[in-house]
């Protein structure tokens, strides 16, 4: 490798620890200078580049080197602020035929301005979300909502893992409310904002402005709702929000990492309104969808991938769409950077973040630990040998698991819950079985669990 693809992996990797601005600030005019038996010198833009840079990603730069070229021990950095001028001219050389194909201006970042009275990020629209089998039904709530305002589905609630589209979709139907019925008030608006809102209320004595506003909007489209588990406080404003909405006919729309009846410590009453409306999941994209997702995400950017990489790419990066987006810039970043096509062997490195990462495997320890944390318990109560429904359930499930997901043995399980009877496992994991082909809350859950077990 020479220093520019030294440095190119470098930056590949760094991308997927920090966020795309922090990138662009840090990363974007730094090379390479010179290597040395055991030093390689880095030119930054500026001091306060090099401070960061040696302060905060140090260990991991020299990390990254190291898995390429083991002799280096010292990364050291340099101030040449011209290496900015270097940047630009380096995008000059590119040929004409190049720059049909790749257009380097559409590699940036783009920012797009979140709209200030919805709260609404505009990028997020139906035209440029892709529906295969794991989502479509949630596709086509969404739409029917924002066709029918408050009318076809109200609350519409969507839940799956993270990173599969939910924010996307639910801001989608806001978009389009928005530009379809100019009237309308469209309001997105994060759990963790909401509860901020009410508790700064509440300490400033001011709540009722916000409760006024609330009770004022059309279309509610509230994110990320498993974040309210807990907040006695704000669930009541919530309810009192939801039901003034409600009863006027305003369209709710609710994301959740799980469905309602699995939110710890979720009023009762409130989960009984969730429930009223229509609660749909988004689950895992195929093989087929990830290409397809690919593809327009590069269409989009007006680029182009020859197939073998982009089959490469969808056929390993499993974990979510969020990954498919973060292992196709990084592609991008690469090409943009090196004015080339990246080959089969290098996509391989640049996607070795994703590709091995323990996120796509099952393992007994996750296993305990999401049934764990799903039903709300410490790991160590799923090993006591207690009769106590709320026990002995989750750890039916866990056994279910560990038998169906990782094919352990009877005996194996057994022996790992404390020397039980295999036969005990054995009626465990029937139970579940035909429970769950009967029962579709059991099944729900145990598809959020299974979800959540092999997305990390
Ligand atoms: P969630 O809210 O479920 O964690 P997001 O909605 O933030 O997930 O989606 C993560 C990223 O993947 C976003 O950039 C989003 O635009 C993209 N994305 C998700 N689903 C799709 C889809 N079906 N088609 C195109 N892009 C998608
Ligand atoms: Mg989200």
């Amino acid at each position: 490798m020479n220093n520019h693809e030294l440095w190119q992996s470098v930056l590949a990797q760094m991308q997927f620890h920090i966020s795309k601005a922090n990138f662009a600030t840090w990363f974007q005019n730094t090379e390479i200078i010179s290597k040395e038996d055991e030093k390689i010198v880095i030119s930054v833009p500026n001091a306060f580049s090099k401070e960061w840079l040696n302060n905060k990603y140090y260990k991991l730069m020299l990390k990254t080197i190291r898995d390429a070229e083991n002799s280096i021990k010292e990364l050291e950095f340099v101030i040449k602020p011209q290496s900015l001028k270097n940047f630009a001219q380096k995008e000059e050389k590119i040929d004409s035929k190049e720059s049909e194909k790749i257009d380097a201006e559409q590699l940036k970042f783009e920012e797009f301005k979140i709209n200030k009275e919805t709260s609404l990020n505009p990028r997020y629209t139906f035209e440029n979300f892709v529906v295969g089998s794991f989502n479509e039904l949630a596709y086509a709530a969404s739409v029917s909502v924002s066709e029918n305002v408050g009318n076809t589905y109200n609350p519409l609630f969507i839940y799956g893992g993270v990173g599969l589209g939910k924010t996307h979709l639910i801001q989608a139907i806001g978009n389009k409310i928005n530009d379809n019925l100019k009237k309308k008030k469209v309001r997105y608006i994060s759990s963790e904002k909401f509860v901020s809102s009410i508790v700064s209320g509440i300490r400033n004595h001011n709540i009722d402005i916000f409760k006024t506003t609330m009770s004022s909007i059309d279309v509610l489209i509230i994110d990320d709702i498993q974040f309210l588990a807990g907040k006695d406080k704000t669930q009541e404003e919530f309810f009192h929000t939801f039901n003034s909405l409600y009863e006027k006919n305003k369209q709710i729309i609710i994301s959740s990492d799980r469905p309602p009846n699995a939110i710890p410590e979720l009023e009762e009453r409130l989960r009984s309104r969730f429930e009223g409306g229509m609660i749909i999941d988004i689950s895992l994209p195929d093989y087929e969808t990830r290409l397809a997702i690919l593809k327009t995400k590069l269409q989009e950017k007006n680029l182009k991938l020859p197939e073998d990489i982009l089959e490469y790419v969808a056929s390993n990066v499993k974990k979510n769409i969020r990954e498919l987006e973060g292992a196709l810039n990084s592609l991008l970043i690469y090409y943009k950077i090196n004015n080339r096509i990246p080959d089969l062997e290098i996509t391989k490195k640049l996607l070795k973040n994703f590709i091995f990462s323990p996120f796509n495997i099952a393992n007994y320890k996750k296993i305990i630990e999401i049934v764990a944390k799903f039903y709300n318990l410490e790991e160590k109560h799923l090993f006591n040998p207690t009769r106590r429904k709320e026990i002995v359930r989750p750890r039916q499930i866990a056994m279910f698991l560990l038998r169906e997901e990782l094919k352990y043995s009877f005996p194996a399980i057994a022996r790992k819950f404390g020397g039980k009877d295999h036969t005990t496992v054995i009626y465990a994991h029937k139970k579940i079985f035909q429970e769950s082909q009967e029962n579709s809350k059991l099944n729900e859950e145990l598809n959020v669990i299974k979800q959540r077990v092999y997305s990390g």
